[in-house]
């Protein structure tokens, strides 16, 4: 997969030059490509905002910079999505996740300041994604969330692939089971015996168990919406917590 991401603070990207996505990049699995809007304004001293028609507080970045910038960095025949990161978009979730995943290309607009000339977005962005209902300063945080949640679905970045698949918001929507390493007691605290007898049967039945009950008693809103078996359904009533 390609991503590009246009900014005018490139350097942010550093961050990702490191664990699994810089591995990710070492062996060729994903091209990220960090585009600095600045250079393509055409005004004398490069400036990439503006005061907003209309009035009130802050700057909008200008659009000519961005839809240069664009232009260049898509070309003619793009296939894959323009995404611009914004407060005001879909909320990002494993699932949108997994559709951005299975993009060829992505393109990933960072605004700044009050945000961008809404024109650039009408002509040149396909979707808006939200990360979270908070406002941050910058669009580069959340390109960067976004493209590690995307970067590690990519075939062949986690060492077994199965374990995206066995994670929190994977395909039947649970949060994940407790984990647990050496040493075997911990400020006195043991580790469940049953993770100990190599009992595989056992292990999975547990661990099923802990999914559903993290679920129902953290994020009730998800247990709603979950992929539930009767096995699940039947343990949750035993529980009272259904
Ligand atoms: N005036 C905007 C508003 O009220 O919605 C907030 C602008 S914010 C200070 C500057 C930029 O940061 C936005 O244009 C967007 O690119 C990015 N940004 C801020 N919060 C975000 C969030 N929760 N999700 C995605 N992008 C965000």
């Amino acid at each position: 997969m390609r991503i590009d991401v246009l900014t005018i603070f490139p350097e942010m990207f550093d961050a990702l030059n490191a664990s699994i996505i810089a591995r990710a990049k070492q062996a060729n699995l994903v091209d990220i490509k960090v585009t600095d809007i600045r250079p393509f304004s055409a005004s004398k001293h490069k400036n990439t905002d503006d005061y907003p028609f209309g009035g009130g507080a802050g700057m909008v970045m200008t659009a000519q910079p961005i839809a240069d910038a664009i232009k260049a960095v898509t070309g003619s025949g793009f296939q894959g999505l323009r995404v611009f990161m914004s407060p005001r978009g879909v909320p990002l979730d494993q699932a949108l996740v997994k559709k951005l995943s299975q993009e060829p290309r992505l393109m990933i607009l960072c605004g700044h300041y009050e945000g961008v000339d809404e024109r650039v977005l009408e002509h040149y962005i396909d979707l808006e994604i939200s990360i979270g209902d908070y406002v941050l300063t910058g669009g580069e945080l959340p390109a960067m969330v976004t493209i590690d949640s995307v970067v590690r679905l990519l075939e062949g970045v986690l060492g077994d692939d199965n374990s995206a698949q066995e994670e929190s918001f994977s395909d039947d929507l649970l949060l994940e089971y407790p984990h647990y390493t050496r040493p075997r007691e911990f400020e006195g605290l043991e580790v469940p015996e049953v993770l100990l007898n190599g009992n595989h049967a056992a292990i999975d039945t547990w661990r099923r168990q802990q999914r559903l009950l993290v679920t129902a008693r953290r994020r009730p809103d998800l247990l709603k919406k979950a992929k539930l078996t009767p096995k699940d359904i039947a343990f949750l009533t035993q529980e009272g917590l259904l």
